[in-house]
């Protein structure tokens, strides 16, 4: 049996109330959804897991990052009144609806990550997860794709603050624009992002072609993946670059965001992982033996995302979970599972032509990042 890290999840017990508006692709309530799957699993209880409530961020937490006008406005939202500034900072769209409760949420949500943050700095755990965080597209002073507050930005600012080397490693499906545009100049942390190509995605950029400039240069890694893209790209584009990079940078503390809005059937995404995949890349970051926050991001299949999540924490901490495929070939996505088939998803694979144009792809953006970032790194490529 593999070691057990001192894990902690972030809880919002208290706070079963706050969620966005009915409707709303964004369900906080998946955070439930994970719990109750780790408290079947056995989980919950173990005595190497403590349960920690989130506590929202305080005003000075938020400003660290967030404009002071920008906070007010978020209050004033919250408060269920709006007006044509709020408009301009992207509050009252579609995506980020004004609400009842919303500073709420995007405090308390922000508050679980700076604690898990705190948690590790203190080296009171090994693994923090804060299934409600990875508000990877807000601004400095604007809310976009769902997100009013990002908290991914909070943590690695708080960690680089308090003299960590930070990496943060960005899974979801969408690219994490809003983290990249914070810290781009910000040579004490080190930004990866593998996400569905900006050509098929919102937000439309996250290309390889941006890796940061002066001290940081080399310190921003976008690895895009086409539409489409399965298990096998997706763990060899993060074999081929993340984990090198990640191995050559030597994080002293890793924030990894593990939207699981690139799982097969995903209403946004349109990559075609498995929970298999995202285990993985989760329990290879895990594997450098450093401290990890893990953020749960997008997913807006609740369930798959539920499991998913469920999985990859699981996985992360050494705790089996049955593979009821394992020996299967091919075959078709069962879109929700459920527990027909235990937590992990049945592996999908792409094939013939559309195969190969994965491939390429892939081996495209593999070789840019060996030629251009992994020098600057000291990583030899000669391997490829
Ligand atoms: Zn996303």
């Amino acid at each position: 049996m593999a070691a057990r890290p001192r894990a902690a999840i972030v809880t919002y017990e208290e706070r079963r109330d706050l969620t966005y508006p009915e409707g709303h692709p964004f369900r906080p309530e998946r955070a439930f959804m994970l719990m109750d799957i780790l408290a079947r699993e056995g989980v919950l209880g173990e005595s190497w897991l403590r349960e920690v409530l989130a506590i929202p961020a305080s005003y000075d937490e938020l400003a660290r990052f967030h404009t002071p006008g920008y906070l007010s406005l978020l209050e004033e939202a919250s408060r269920g009144r709006m007006s044509l500034e709020m408009l301009e900072v992207g509050l009252g769209s579609a995506d980020c609806p004004v609400f009842s409760g919303l500073h709420e949420l995007a405090a308390l949500a922000a508050g679980g990550t700076l604690l898990g943050a705190r948690m590790l700095d203190k080296a009171e755990a090994d693994v923090v997860f804060n299934p409600i965080g990875g508000f990877h597209h807000a601004g400095k002073a604007f809310a976009e794709g769902f997100c009013y507050v990002n908290d991914v930005v909070l943590a690695c600012l708080y960690l680089a603050d308090q003299g960590r080397k930070v990496a943060c490693v960005d899974l979801d499906v969408h690219h994490g624009n809003g983290t990249e545009d914070a810290l781009i100049d910000d040579a004490r942390v080190l930004k990866t992002s593998m996400h569905e190509s900006g050509r098929t995605l919102y937000p439309g950029g996250g290309f390889e072609t941006r890796i940061g400039a002066g001290a940081a240069r080399g310190l921003n890694i976008n690895v895009p993946l086409p539409a489409g893209s399965d298990d096998d790209a997706f763990l060899r584009a993060f074999r081929g670059v993340i984990m090198p990079v990640l191995g050559a940078y030597g994080p002293d503390v890793v924030v990894l965001e593990i939207g699981m809005d690139v799982l097969a059937g995903d209403p946004l995404g349109h990559l075609r992982l498995t929970n298999n995949a995202t285990a993985e890349a989760a329990t290879l970051v895990r594997g450098l033996g450093k401290p990890v926050l893990v953020l749960g991001g997008g997913g807006y299949h609740p369930h798959n995302t539920a499991r998913g999540w469920a999985v990859a924490f699981m996985s992360m901490c050494g705790v089996d979970t049955e593979d009821a495929y394992a020996g299967l070939v091919g075959g078709v996505f069962l879109g929700d599972c459920g527990r027909r088939g235990g937590l992990r998803d049945m592996r999908v694979y792409a094939s013939g032509e559309e195969r190969a144009a994965i491939d390429a792809e892939v081996e495209r953006v593999i070789a840019f990042h060996q030629a251009t970032t992994f020098p600057i790194h000291g990583i030899s490529s000669n391997a490829g």
